[in-house]
């Protein structure tokens, strides 16, 4: 009996692992052809100076809006694009939205940086560095305007040849971001060759900032570290005024987070800076 009851379930496990894989067929599927039709686009979220709000700089973010109008988050389909070699040409073109809404910026007057994300799959691929930097190059903007976020998670395995190609470009002048820092895999040891100019201090710590003391005292010593080792900071996910206040009251002076803005579509975005522009 017990048996039998067993093997069914089995099945029944079997057939919802199948229906996940076709699941994830029938999006890389989509996926390939949303690229083809140019069919992704970018939203820019606004990174402020957290005491003024004032815009300081823009992220990029993906965003693939489905016929029917609804948004398939980035959390579902990135994950795909990597397991399938697909995320190259995904952030490629991301790249390629992000120099064209740079140079919108500088046409309206704004001289903000904006930060495009990599896979850390893309900086182990051959190619990837070099179309990137072509891109970059081809662009004719200048490279301070420009900032590569690229996930600590996994960015320390073979570290050695990424630090390589972000070493690079920080000779260049283009700023690199440690994005969703403190959840990854680096550890002290590796705090002197991070090859980045600024932190990402992920949106979980911030999320329990004031709530966890242990969120507290990581925060807390990502901003010595930083302090010590001359790395920016960037808070993501500020969400609330009493977050915005205990960041304040840890020395960080930038961040991201609905609080102030949303990842808006191009135009918006450029409409939002032009009025949180800081008067000198
Ligand atoms: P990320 O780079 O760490 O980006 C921050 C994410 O947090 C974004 O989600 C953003 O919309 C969201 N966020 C911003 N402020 C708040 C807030 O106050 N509260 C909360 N709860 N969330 C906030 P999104 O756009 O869904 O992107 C998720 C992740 O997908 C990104 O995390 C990044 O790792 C990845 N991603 C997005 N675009 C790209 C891309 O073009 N290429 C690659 N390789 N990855 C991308
Ligand atoms: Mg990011
Ligand atoms: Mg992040
Ligand atoms: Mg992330």
């Amino acid at each position: 009996e017990s048996a039998r009851h067993d093997g069914k379930r089995f099945i029944e496990y079997d057939d919802s692992q199948q229906q996940v894989m076709r699941q994830r067929y029938h999006m890389l599927d989509e996926l390939r052809k949303a690229l083809q039709a140019e069919a992704l686009s970018i939203a820019l979220q606004p990174k402020v100076d957290i005491v003024t709000g004032a815009a300081v700089g823009f992220e990029a973010l993906v965003r693939w809006q489905q016929d029917d109008g609804s948004m398939t988050p980035p959390s579902e389909f990135i994950p795909v694009a990597e397991a399938a070699g697909l995320i190259s040409e995904l952030d490629l073109f991301v790249l390629k939205k992000t120099l064209e809404a740079a140079h919108q910026l500088i046409q309206a007057g704004l001289r903000l940086p904006i930060s495009f994300n990599t896979s850390s799959n893309d900086l182990l691929r051959p190619g990837y560095f070099d179309e990137m930097l072509k891109m970059v190059t081809a662009s004719g903007l200048p490279f301070n305007l420009l900032e590569l976020e690229v996930t600590e998670t996994q960015a320390m395995i073979e570290y050695q040849h990424i630090a390589t190609q972000l070493r690079k470009l920080l000779q260049l002048g283009m700023k690199v971001s440690i994005d969703d820092f403190g959840t990854g895999y680096s550890s002290l040891a590796h705090i002197t060759e991070l090859a980045a100019s600024t932190l990402k201090i992920d949106q979980t710590f911030v999320a329990r900032l004031g709530q966890s003391e242990g969120a507290n005292h990581i925060i807390e010593m990502i901003m010595r570290l930083s302090d010590r080792f001359g790395f920016h900071v960037v808070a993501e996910g500020v969400e609330t005024e009493q977050q915005r206040q205990l960041l304040i009251a840890k020395g960080c002076v930038v961040c991201q987070g609905y609080l102030f803005a949303k990842p808006m579509p191009v135009a918006q975005a450029l409409e939002w800076a032009q009025h949180h522009i800081l008067n000198p």
